[in-house]
């Protein structure tokens, strides 16, 4: 018998699990993928947003601006790169002027500290490759840029260690309430007695929430697409260079990402399907066209990748977090989009205080523990340290992937670890093993290789991200089955 159930292993689900694991509780977290960030939380602008953009009164303006400071402490105890930037909004025309007025009214109305509109002057020697036709900007100093799946995995780890149940490859098919209240969640593999069940679950909430017989919302998929440039250009702007927002979102801007690359987009679509994160011609021309009017000399034949993600639109436009009234023991934490990563440690506190209202008792462990191991980079050693170290392990002397220096030692660390990397995209977003220039071009079969011989599998199991996306097919599965490659099975 569980205490809490928590479906979703996305940063909320993740944040809010890290948080309970300091209370003497059964927690479990079920997630339907085989690695946690595998949704909304892999694939967004990664941004700790300052607060001015929410309507002032909403959950969101109150969870952004609560949450943004908390980062800091967050990221120093789990070892997760966290950059304090700062964020620039730039007004283009007079019209946009008055936009920036009006933010900074809704900023000061929302308690977020530091805010100012810069002249022309202090913006072009703050960022000299915006457009020359900028008027001014507003600028938001607590604004930082962190790694969204780092922190996700991260959160997951330090759960795992403090004891929570992180159960992958387990999607929620079925919720047993008994009475009116919570009984069970069932899954392929189990049946989970629990008393309560915080419902995480990202786009899918809505669904979950009416598997339980809980209050009805739903929620609209709406896509954004980025393209991400090599690193040597990532010096082209210093801080998150924002246009001045839409009604619907906070528009296409140009970023600095924590590893040194920069990125443009988002653009803002609505879609029909949870599952579509197709990047389209139209949404690219859409993207770059944005991302000109900002920083107009792109180096465009330094695109290294595109993706898109999918923001959970919920029909009240706000966040949904609250305890059933139809459901005791069940609660929403649905319509999480943006700002809901730099909300997340805000989401996390609310969700407690929801629980301790519902009756969970809180009794504080004595040996709870907030710091992650440190987890260090190869790249980021000193000569001496590197040789030191492959002396004394020989695997960290094998670089597998050239473009980011990632080592075989550090591969065999990341699958080693509490919430272990089973497949090729979880190594990469525990390593950036693949994520360079060639994306993963040279290294792929080579980390294919290490997976399997860790695992103790067949190369021919190894997925790109869980069962059905295996990576060998077709004559190369004969050529192994054959007994091709050596160590298959
Ligand atoms: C284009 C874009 C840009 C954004 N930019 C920013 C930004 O810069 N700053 C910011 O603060 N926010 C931003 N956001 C919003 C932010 O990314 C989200 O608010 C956040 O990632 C939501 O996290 P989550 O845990 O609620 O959802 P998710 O990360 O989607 O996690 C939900 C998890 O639940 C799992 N799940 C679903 N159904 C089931 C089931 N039946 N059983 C078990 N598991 C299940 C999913 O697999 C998934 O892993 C952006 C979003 C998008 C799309």
């Amino acid at each position: 018998m569980a205490d809490v159930v928590i479906i979703g292993g996305g940063v909320v689900g993740c944040m809010i699990a890290r948080e309970l694991s300091r209370y003497q509780l059964k927690i479990v977290l079920l997630e339907k993928e085989d690695d946690v960030a595998s949704g909304t939380s892999k694939a967004n602008s990664a941004i700790i947003h300052a607060g001015y953009d929410a309507k002032p009164g909403t959950l969101k303006a109150k969870l952004n601006v609560r949450g943004n400071p908390l980062f800091d402490k967050i990221c120093s105890e789990l070892d997760v790169p966290f950059k304090r930037i700062g964020s620039l909004v730039v007004a283009l025309t007079d019209e946009e002027l008055k936009a920036l007025d009006e933010l900074l009214e809704r900023g000061k109305i929302n308690g977020v500290p530091g805010l100012e509109i810069i002249n022309r002057e202090r913006l072009f020697k703050m960022e000299p490759n915006i457009n020359k036709e900028a008027k001014a900007a507003l600028y938001a100093p607590t604004a930082g840029i962190i790694c969204p799946y780092e922190l996700t995995i991260a959160l997951a780890e330090n759960a795992c260690q403090n004891g929570v149940e992180i159960r992958l490859n387990s999607p929620v098919v079925d919720i047993k309430v008994e009475n009116e209240r919570m009984l069970s969640v069932i899954t392929p593999g189990e049946i989970i007695h629990t008393r309560y069940v915080v419902n995480a679950a990202g786009l899918f909430a809505d669904e979950i929430s009416k598997m339980a017989g809980a209050e009805e919302y739903s929620i609209t998929p709406r896509k954004g697409e980025y393209l991400i440039f090599d690193r040597r250009f990532g010096g082209i702007v210093s801080k998150v260079i924002f246009p001045t927002p839409t009604k619907i979102s906070k528009g296409i801007l140009v970023c600095p990402t924590v590893d040194g690359n920069f990125f443009i987009g988002p653009n803002s679509n609505d879609v029909q399907e949870k599952d579509d994160v197709a990047v389209t011609q139209k949404g690219i021309e859409e993207i770059v066209n944005g991302a000109r009017r900002l920083v107009p000399d792109l180096p465009m034949r330094h695109v290294i990748a595109s993706f898109a993600g999918l923001r959970a639109v919920s029909n009240t436009d706000d966040f949904v977090i609250e305890a059933s009234k139809k459901v005791k023991g069940f609660v929403n934490v649905g319509g999480i989009q943006s700002p809901g990563l730099s909300s997340a440690p805000a989401i996390a506190e609310m969700v407690i205080e929801i629980l301790k209202e519902e009756g969970l008792e809180l009794k504080v462990k004595s040996d709870y523990n907030p710091e992650r191991p440190q987890i260090f980079k190869f790249r980021h050693l000193s000569s001496e340290e590197k040789k030191e170290l492959i002396r004394q392990k020989p695997a960290y002397g094998r670089v597998i992937c050239r473009c980011e220096t990632v080592t075989e030692g550090e591969i065999i660390d990341a699958i080693r670890r509490p919430v272990g990397a089973r497949s090729l995209d979880a190594v990469k977003r525990r390593t950036r093993a693949g994520m360079g220039r060639c994306q993963g071009g040279f290294c792929s079969p080579r980390v294919v290789e290490i997976l399997a011989r860790e695992l103790g599998i067949s190369p021919l199991e190894v997925t790109k991200c869980g069962y059905g996306s295996e990576i060998l097919k077709g004559r190369t599965k004969e050529f192994i089955e054959t007994g091709g490659v050596a160590g298959a099975k």
